[in-house]
């Protein structure tokens, strides 16, 4: 009764300064909210729903679910796959009002737009001036905002050349989840007298205290993003590996880091098993489907010049083909209706068709991901690791579900050593298999933990389970739990994710051996 009586006074609170257009507590708006792409979950309902539209309604908010104690959880575009952005109870803020352009400067090199603009509005803009922030937001299009890429350390198209969505943040205007709704800005703008034009050297790097956080620390509303300008010659090379040998994807990858250097911009690799899956979907298909041997490279290259570009052409051919462990290759070997290479052109629509192509192979299955990064010279082990954890725990996954990844995994290289291994288990959403999905999700996630991988995403279920694993030190935790205190008080932001559901709640109730 008590609970229902502050929720009521909430939602007058906050409807006194949003006005009545953007708050609601209505059900069929928060059957709406209730999911985001994250299938082994339930639906989960908050108790209020709002659309706040600048930073300072941001605050009143988070006054006011202080004075009330009732817990909130940010969204974006809601793309998220590990149970991020959606609340049980509580509060739940639609951020995607705030998506204000505030700034394009071409002479210093960066923009300033609110956290709740999209990918895709956001790159509209900047392609017209010839810009771009390098890397082009995640692989679940461009819907989805530059709120939720900062906050679960996206990877995306381009990433290869320009690392994650962090590393293109120059600093953030954010919202405290303390009773004041403390409103902060980080990067060069800690400097009251300064422009946002860098990320170091005002204060300590309070930015990445942000960063990769999922929404755990604060509310950002505002990013300032570093701008490049776009270099206008791009081309697209395939290889096939005649093996399926992934020593060989780890030397030439890190050859290709090598010596194409600055003229790399994405480079991704797909299993043998793709081309199969491809195949057998593809509406115009060759007569036979070719000999696939070994994983595909997929080499994206640009250049300020069409002359730099040819020379990268060239050493790419030349490491690619060097001796007779590789091959030339082509989409259209599988599907007459793909583009071949040297016509190939970059658009921002063709890149997001491609990627969700590529992986949405077994569309009616739901998915949960697994996606993670590892150090490149670890990358056969660890993909042999996950492939061994599959067969040992196949019977503990629910009934039906194949124990391989749903969508074909496949590899992203990011700068210095990182690689992403993309992927995902079968899940069932529904009430009888959700708890087997869960319990072999966490299992699953606790294994790349131990093997020394590093997730991006971690919503709820990622987080927790690293927590699980005991990836985290003592001191470290307490480390975390006491910044979480500094910013968070009352422990009111996201408390599932992390298992952060308050200061004295003991985490280490929550360890598993495996
Ligand atoms: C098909 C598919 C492909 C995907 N591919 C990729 C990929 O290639 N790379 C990748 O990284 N991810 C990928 N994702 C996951 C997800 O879409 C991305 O991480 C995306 O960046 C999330 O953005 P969003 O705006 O939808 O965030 P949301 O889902 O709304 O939120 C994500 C997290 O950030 C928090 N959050 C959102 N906005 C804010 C804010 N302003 N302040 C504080 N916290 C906030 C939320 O609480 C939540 O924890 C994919 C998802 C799908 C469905």
């Amino acid at each position: 009764m008590l609970k229902i009586s502050k929720v009521k006074n909430a939602y007058k609170e906050i409807e006194d300064v949003l006005g009545p257009d953007f708050i609601s507590d209505k059900d069929f708006m928060k059957a709406a909210y209730s999911r985001n792409v994250d299938p082994a979950f339930p639906d989960r309902w908050a108790d209020i729903i709002v659309k706040p539209e600048t930073t300072e309604e941001v605050s009143h908010i988070v006054k006011v679910a202080n004075k009330y104690k009732i817990h909130m959880v940010p969204r974006g575009g809601g793309a998220d796959l590990v149970g991020g952005s959606v609340s049980k109870g509580g509060i739940l803020l639609d951020l995607t009002r705030m998506n204000q352009i505030h700034e394009i400067n071409l002479d210093d090199y960066y923009c300033i737009v609110g956290c709740g603009i999209t990918w895709g509005a956001m790159l509209s803009e900047l392609q017209k001036k010839g810009m771009t922030t390098g890397i082009l937001g995640p692989g679940s299009g461009y819907s989805a905002t530059i709120g939720g890429g900062l906050s679960n350390a996206t990877v995306g198209f381009s990433s290869t050349k320009y690392g994650l969505v962090p590393d293109i943040c120059l600093g953030v205007e954010v919202v405290l989840p303390n009773p004041e709704g403390t409103i902060v800005r980080t990067g060069a703008a800690a400097n009251q007298y300064a422009t946002p034009f860098c990320r170091y050297g005002v204060a300590p790097d309070f930015t990445g205290l942000f960063m990769g956080d999922v929404g755990t620390m604060g509310i950002k509303c505002k990013a300032f993003l570093r701008l490049f300008p776009d270099p206008p010659f791009k081309s697209r090379r395939y290889y096939m590996l005649l093996k399926d040998d992934y020593n060989k994807v780890f030397q030439l990858g890190h050859k290709l880091r090598k010596e194409v250097g600055d003229g790399l911009n994405d480079l991704m690799v797909t299993p043998l098993i793709l081309p199969t899956l491809l195949y057998a979907q593809a509406n115009n298909k060759p007569k036979r489907m070719p000999k696939v041997t070994g994983p595909i490279f997929s080499v994206t290259l640009e250049a300020t010049d069409q002359r730099i570009l040819d020379v990268y052409l060239e050493i790419v051919d030349k490491i690619m083909l060097k001796d007779d462990t590789t091959r030339p290759f082509e989409w259209q070997e599988i599907d007459l209706d793909m583009v071949l290479s040297k016509d190939w052109k970059f658009t921002l629509i063709e890149e997001f068709n491609f990627f969700q192509k590529y992986i949405s192979t077994a569309p009616p299955k739901s998915s949960c991901t697994t996606c993670h990064k590892v150090a490149i010279s670890r990358l056969n082990e660890s993909v042999q690791k996950g492939v061994q954890f599959n067969i040992n725990n196949s019977k503990e996954f629910p009934p039906k579900n194949p124990p391989y990844p749903v969508f074909a995994s496949f590899l992203m290289f990011l700068p210095n050593g990182n690689c992403v291994i993309v992927g995902g288990l079968g899940g069932d959403n529904t009430d009888e298999n959700r708890e087997a999905t869960m319990n072999i999700w966490h299992k699953k996630i606790r294994h790349q933990v131990r093997y020394g991988g590093a997730h991006y995403w971690l919503g709820e279920s990622i987080s927790q389970s690293i927590v699980e694993a005991g990836a985290y030190t003592p001191e470290f935790m307490q480390f975390f739990k006491d910044m979480k205190k500094a910013v968070d008080p009352n422990y009111l932001l996201s408390p599932n994710k992390f298992h952060l559901y308050s200061y004295d709640h003991d985490y280490t109730e929550h360890l598993v051996e495996d």
